[in-house]
């Protein structure tokens, strides 16, 4: 086995050419014009690998290529000479943006992260909104937040996933799709078709925003609905996709529309476990009972859900009254509500609510608001198994017989006519 490998002098030899790099691991004035992180690259060359030392056989320490030299004292075992597994285990440690890092040390490095398993989390968010240096000339870059070198990065990484077809287990993006000259649709659908997505079980699709980018000056209000409307259209589209290529996903966090379309493509995500459904905007397409009933029944295994619905009510009460029905549900929050009242609620296996009372001020101008049932007895009647409520810990018969501390909660939650008016008296002292 010995015979065959390499000499040390031909292996010194051949790694200082591949790394471009002197015998006492400084960069070659060559490399270090190409690379002006010079202090980066040293943190990964005379790095002591313990572990290493306890291997017994010798045909372990090789690499794939038998380049690895054993007469050099292990304490100074330079990263380049580890075995390609050693390499990939340890860079399987690291964040997306590090890896594109260490992609650029060498070609090396570089052929071996390109492979698809180490895109596994694919965040476009955690792409740098800053300048280089070099860029800050001209009159776009002048920002802080530079949207211009951003959208350059999410179309470069994009493209880069596209050529490596990464396996992805979860990935996140904030990218509003409608802006006419962003064209951040493209870069969604380009991904979508084509990541590995089998293995996707954790998913943050914020399509409405794009945060370094500054809002519209002046757009007119027709401006800003034909945008609202296209941005759905793409949305829709994408999702669609997106439901038909995921069959594992157990978390979606997203801005939600509400429209048929979209409701019979999530309730098609039966493995959902966690659930984010934030408001789109305003001009919410009406939500119902049978929305939020035909998601229950389709969402078997849900058990976190937390619903941002803005509902626009129109009748005396300020509120429209919702029912929810899910034997499988253990925590849910609808503290972002508005307009939106549970009045009935059919959930074994709740552990955790978070609730608020947030009318639409129509609710504030009527002198006698019909009555709406009263939170205590909802979750009394429904949620057997509760065990808090907005942080408060329920004890033992703790709703039939409320302590003060629960009945301030309870006057800051509920609509019925003695919380209510409760908390009026305290508030203004009538
Ligand atoms: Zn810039
Ligand atoms: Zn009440």
């Amino acid at each position: 086995m010995s015979a065959a490998r390499p000499s040390r002098a031909h292996v010194s030899r051949k790694v200082r050419k591949k790394s471009g790099r002197g015998r006492d691991g400084s960069l070659s004035s060559g490399s270090q014009n190409k690379m002006s992180f010079g202090s980066q690259v040293d943190r990964y060359h005379r790095t002591s690998f313990p572990l290493v030392m306890d291997l017994s056989s010798e045909d372990e320490m090789q690499d794939s290529e038998g380049m690895m030299d054993t007469s050099e004292p292990l304490e100074n075992l330079p990263f380049q000479q580890l075995p390609e597994l050693c390499k990939i285990k340890i860079w399987s440690f690291l964040h997306q943006n590090d890896l594109g890092r260490c992609m650029l040390v060498c070609t090396d490095w570089r052929r071996l992260l390109e492979k698809p398993q180490f895109w596994s989390s694919v965040r476009f968010s955690s792409l740098s909104s800053s300048c280089l240096p070099q860029d800050r000339i001209g009159p776009v870059h002048t920002d802080p937040v530079c949207h211009h070198c951003f959208r350059k990065r999410v179309f470069s990484f994009s493209q880069f996933l596209a050529r490596i077809h990464p396996v992805v287990k979860e990935f996140q993006f904030c990218l509003d799709l409608s802006h006419p000259t962003d064209q951040f649709n493209a870069v969604v659908e380009q991904f979508l078709e084509t990541a590995n997505l089998n293995s996707l079980t954790h998913a943050e699709m914020n399509w409405k925003e794009s945060p370094s980018r500054a809002p519209l000056d002046q757009e007119s209000v027709q401006d800003y609905m034909y945008r609202y409307r296209r941005r759905q259209r793409m949305f829709s589209r994408i999702f669609d996709t997106f439901v038909t290529l995921s069959p594992q996903i157990s978390t979606l966090v997203m801005p939600f529309d509400w429209t048929d379309k979209n409701i019979k493509n999530l309730c098609r995500l039966t493995g959902l476990e966690k659930l984010v459904l934030e408001k789109y905007g305003i001009f919410n397409h009406i939500f119902t009972q049978d929305h939020l009933t035909m998601l229950m029944k389709n969402l078997v295994n849900l058990k976190k859900l937390l619903l941002e619905v803005w509902i626009p009510a129109n009748n005396n009460r300020g509120m429209e009254v919702y029912s929810i029905e899910s034997p499988s549900l253990t925590f849910l929050d609808i503290s972002q509500c508005k307009g939106f009242y549970i009045k009935k609620l059919n959930t074994p296996n709740l552990l955790n609510l978070r609730i608020a009372r947030h009318p639409w001020r129509k609710m504030l101008l009527q002198t006698q608001s019909p009555v709406l049932p009263c939170v205590c007895q909802v979750l009394l009647d429904g949620a057997p198994k509760l065990q808090e409520v907005n942080g408060f810990h329920l004890e033992r018969n703790s709703l039939i017989h409320p302590n003060d501390e629960l009945s301030t909660l309870m006057n800051t939650i509920c609509c019925c006519l003695r919380h209510k008016t409760v908390s009026s008296i305290e508030m203004y002292g009538m």
